[in-house]
């Protein structure tokens, strides 16, 4: 579904991203893991169209994405989230997903939808899913910061993605948050197909969900490879035990 080639990206000579390969295929969950610093919301960056490659391809079913806008790419079946919450705060929580899905159906509008009431279903089914339904007329800003990362999710599942690219899903969430979005990510893997990229820094989420993870280090791409690969890897152990302070172990 996804292939990254020799992907590569400078600010002012600094090179973020320097050689970047990644394979994503259809419904699998694919992690990105690396120290802080190593590339990995560049990479989502590029990949969504945020930023422009300096070199390198992306491929998407097929397609070479290279001059896509942000808004082409996401028609095209990519929906992402946010390290950083990127939400209206000062809408309800129905109104912010509502927002999402209306804009998905006006650009697929014709004669006989009825763009606002499916809209309406359609905002309750996706909040139903996340389980948000029972804070649907909450102001999003006043939710815990756990649910705002939900609320993102569910805003990203009203564009329909065939591929969904999370940047840090749990950051900041409490350990019960967290197993709930664990929860959720398997659902939508699960239940509604979708394909799923994430970067995570939680190592026993990585490893209980990740079909195949890619580990990047210095804006390189180390291994890509099954969980259990990829944890006996000595250039793995190395890139976390060498310079970082979080441990690549986990036990399970
Ligand atoms: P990660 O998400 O793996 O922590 P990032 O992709 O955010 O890493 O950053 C990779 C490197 O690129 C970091 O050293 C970061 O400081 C740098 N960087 C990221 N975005 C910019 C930018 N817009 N301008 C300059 N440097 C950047
Ligand atoms: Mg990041």
């Amino acid at each position: 579904m996804l292939q990254v080639e020799s992907l590569r990206k400078s600010f002012d000579g600094f090179a973020a991203v320097s050689d970047a390969q990644l394979g994503v295929k259809k419904g699998e969950v694919v992690a990105v893991i690396g120290p802080n610093g190593a590339g990995k919301t560049t990479l989502f960056n590029l990949i969504t169209g945020q930023l422009k490659a300096d070199g390198g391809r992306i491929i998407f079913k097929g397609q070479n994405l290279a001059g896509m806008s942000p808004y082409e790419i996401c028609r095209r079946g990519i929906s992402r989230s946010f390290q950083v919450v990127n939400i209206f705060s000062r809408l309800t929580v129905f109104e912010n997903v509502r927002v999402a899905v209306m804009s998905y159906n006006k650009s697929t509008f014709n004669l006989f939808s009825k763009a606002k009431d499916t809209a309406v279903s359609e905002t309750e089914n996706i909040l139903k899913s996340v389980g948000l339904s029972g804070k649907a007329g909450r102001i999003s800003g006043s939710l815990s910061h756990g649910d705002q990362k939900v609320l993102e999710m569910a805003v990203a599942l009203g564009n329909r993605p065939e591929l969904l690219i999370l940047d840090e899903p749990t950051a900041g969430m409490s350990p019960e948050e967290t197993r709930n979005a664990l929860e959720l990510m398997k659902l939508l893997s699960r239940d509604r197909g979708i394909t799923i990229l994430f970067c995570e820094h939680d190592m026993e989420l990585v490893f209980s969900i990740a079909n195949r993870i890619m580990v990047m280090q210095h804006g390189r791409t180390i291994i890509q490879e099954a969980p259990d690969v990829v944890r006996n890897d000595s250039r793995v152990q190395e890139a976390y035990l060498g310079g970082s302070d979080e441990g690549i172990c986990c036990d399970s």
